[in-house]
C-alpha cells in the first residue's frame, strides 16, 4: 500500500474494519521524508536487531525490513496485526509480538534477545510509561528513537532549573543521554493529531554507571518532586526519610554537598545520583515501587479482533 496517501491509509483501515483509536494513539505517519529521517537517525548497523513499537500499518516497517538482520514488531491492535502478518509474514527475519508492549517486552527479550535499536512513533498516552520501563530496567539499546508528544519531549530534555524540569526529566537524564531531533507538525500523520510531536533520541549514559541502588534513586526522585515548592528536607522527611533517622538523613544530604533547603527542580541529575548514593552509604533502603512514568490511564485488552 501507499503509506504517503491519507486516502489509501483510510481505505486500508476501512478494509480491516479498524477505526483509529485515540487511546492507542493511532495516527499513521504519511510523510515519507520524515520516515526516512527517523530511520537515518536510528543509525542501524550491519547484523543488528531492531524493535519497532506500534508498527500500525507498517509505514516505518517497510523501510526497516531491508535494513535489519532481525526485526521484532510490537503491536496491540489485532486488526493491524492481521494486516502486518499479511504484509511482512513472509520475511523469516521479522516477528510480530501481539499485545501491550508494557506487558510483552520482557518475555520478548528472553525469547529473541536484546535489541540493538528501538524505534517507534509511540502512542501518546503510554509513551512515558514505555520510555520509563526501558530506562528504569536499564534496557535501553545503543540507540532508541521515538516520536512523542512535544510536551513530553520538552520534559525529557529540560535542563535543571527550567519550567519543564520534572521527576521524568531527572529519571531519563540520570540513566541516559537524551536529545531532541526536531518537531513534527500534526499533518505528518493521518488522522492529524491535535498536538505537535517531537522526535527524541535516547542512548545509554548519564550517570547510570555510578548509581549504587536504583530503587533508592527512584524513591529519591519520587520523594523530592512530591511537592515542587517544598524544600528537599521537607519532601524527604514527609516521605518517611528512607528508614533513616532525621539526623542521619540530613548528614547524608550534607555529605553529598547538597543544601537541604534547596528544591528538587534546582538539582542536576548528577547531583541527584550523588545524593542517592550518599543515602545508600548511610544505610537507606526502600522497597521496589511502581515505575515513575505510569500511564495516564490503564490500557485495556485489545479491542478489534
Ligand atoms: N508506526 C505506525 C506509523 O507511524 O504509521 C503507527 C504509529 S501510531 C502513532 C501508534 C501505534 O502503536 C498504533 O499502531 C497502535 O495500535 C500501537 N500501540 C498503541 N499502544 C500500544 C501498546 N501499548 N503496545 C504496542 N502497540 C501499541
Amino acid at each position: 500500500m501507499n503509506h504517503n496517501s491519507p486516502a489509501e491509509v483510510r481505505a486500508e483501515l476501512d478494509r480491516l474494519t479498524v477505526e483509529p483509536k485515540k487511546r492507542w494513539g493511532q495516527n499513521f505517519m504519511v510523510n515519507p521524508r520524515t520516515r526516512r529521517k527517523l530511520i537515518e537517525t536510528l543509525e542501524i548497523g550491519d547484523g543488528e536487531t531492531v524493535w519497532e513499537i506500534g508498527p500500525g500499518l507498517g509505514a516505518l516497517t517497510t523501510e526497516l525490513v531491508p535494513r535489519c538482520a532481525r526485526l521484532i514488531l510490537f503491536e496491540i491492535d489485532y486488526g493491524l496485526i492481521r494486516h502486518l502478518g499479511g504484509e511482512f509474514g513472509d520475511h523469516a527475519h521479522v516477528d510480530i509480538v501481539a499485545g501491550d508492549f508494557l506487558r510483552t517486552w520482557q518475555q520478548a527479550k528472553d525469547d529473541h534477545g536484546a535489541p540493538h535499536r528501538i524505534v517507534g512513533n509511540l502512542p501518546y498516552r503510554s509513551a512515558s510509561a514505555i520510555i520509563a520501563a526501558l530506562v528504569e530496567h536499564g534496557a535501553l539499546p545503543a540507540h532508541a528513537v521515538f516520536t512523542v508528544q512535544k510536551e513530553l519531549a520538552d520534559r525529557i530534555v529540560a535542563p535543571a532549573g527550567s519550567r519543564n524540569y520534572s521527576s521524568f526529566s531527572v529519571l531519563c537524564q540520570c540513566l541516559s543521554e537524551v536529545r531532541s531531533h526536531g518537531e513534527l507538525a500534526p499533518g505528518t500523520f493521518y488522522p492529524a493529531p491535535e498536538v505537535t510531536s517531537t522526535v527524541i533520541g535516547l542512548r545509554p549514559g548519564g550517570a547510570a554507571r555510578r548509581v549504587r541502588n536504583r530503587d533508592v534513586l527512584f524513591a529519591l526522585i519520587r520523594a523530592s518532586f512530591q511537592a515542587r515548592r517544598k524544600t528537599l528536607r521537607n519532601n524527604l522527611l514527609a516521605q518517611g526519610g528512607f528508614g533513616l533517622s532525621k539526623a542521619d538523613l540530613l548528614d547524608a544530604v550534607e555529605a553529598a554537598g547538597v543544601d537541604a533547603g534547596s528544591r528538587a527542580e534546582e538539582l542536576s541529575p548528577a547531583t541527584v545520583v550523588r545524593l542517592a548514593n550518599a543515602l545508600v552509604g548511610s544505610g537507606a533502603a526502600v522497597p521496589p515501587q511502581a515505575p515513575l512514568g505510569a500511564p495516564e490511564e490503564e490500557e485495556g485488552e485489545p479491542e478489534s479482533k
